[in-house]
């Protein structure tokens, strides 16, 4: 994995560079805006780290020129700023995620693990969890080789729950992913959902792949 990360502040370019590669990463450091921008259009990376504040073309118009230029490297915005107007500019100019200074390491690590998960599950197509393979294009689920039929709406949500498998997806998560809404909480939309789910793909196997995290969500096993 390669990530690349604008940055004009040396020493926090140093600092975020050496725990990236203490991570495991590959990482390039571009000290000014024309430069990140020439470097994510040239070279192939998995991740961008994006300061907004920068010399030469500040943050918001690399974003922006990127995704004009059809190049999309899910984009990690960085920013000593916090003001909720400047979250929004940069979420529209097409980041992904948005993280303000100073940030604990920890977090910063985990939400780039998060981006390039998501990056890696955009474009597959197929998920597999044990013997349970769900075909997107082929809108098609199975389990130990036998097709399982369901409907449109137990379909999103058990390919939210794969795309996600070995975390914890809040009910949350699901109404705003799936449902594409926030509806009340004490609806139980969901779990009549799940209870369906549960049904047509644990029962008779030996395995429970999908399973309850008390008071969080659920989780399918990964
Ligand atoms: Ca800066």
């Amino acid at each position: 994995m390669r990530i690349l990360v604008v940055e004009d502040e040396k020493h926090i370019a140093g600092f975020i560079k050496q725990g990236l590669q203490e991570a495991g990463y590959a990482v390039d450091v571009a000290y000014d805006g024309e430069e990140g921008y020439f470097l994510a259009g040239t070279e192939k990376y998995d991740l961008i780290v994006l300061d907004i504040m920068l010399p030469k073309m500040d943050g918001i118009s690399v974003c922006k020129n990127l995704r004009k230029d059809k190049i999309m490297t899910p984009i990690l915005m960085l920013t000593a700023k916090d003001f909720v107007e400047d979250k929004v500019e940069g979420l529209d100019a097409g980041a992904e995620d948005y993280l303000t200074k100073p940030f604990a390491f920890k977090e910063f690590l985990a939400r780039i693990r998060a981006l390039l998960r998501r990056k890696e599950t955009l474009v597959s197509t197929k998920f597999q969890v044990a013997d349970l393979i769900l075909d997107l294009p082929g809108h098609k689920v199975t389990r130990a080789g036998k097709e399982i039929p369901l409907t449109a709406k137990e379909f999103q949500l058990l390919e939210y729950l794969m795309r996600y498998a070995g975390q914890v997806v809040t009910r949350t998560d699901i109404s705003e992913c799936v449902w594409d809404t926030h509806f009340s909480t004490t609806t139980n939309t969901i779990d009549v959902h799940i209870h369906e789910l549960r049904r047509k793909i644990d029962e008779g196997h030996k395995t429970a792949l999908i399973g309850t995290v008390r008071g969080r969500g659920y989780m399918i096993k990964g």
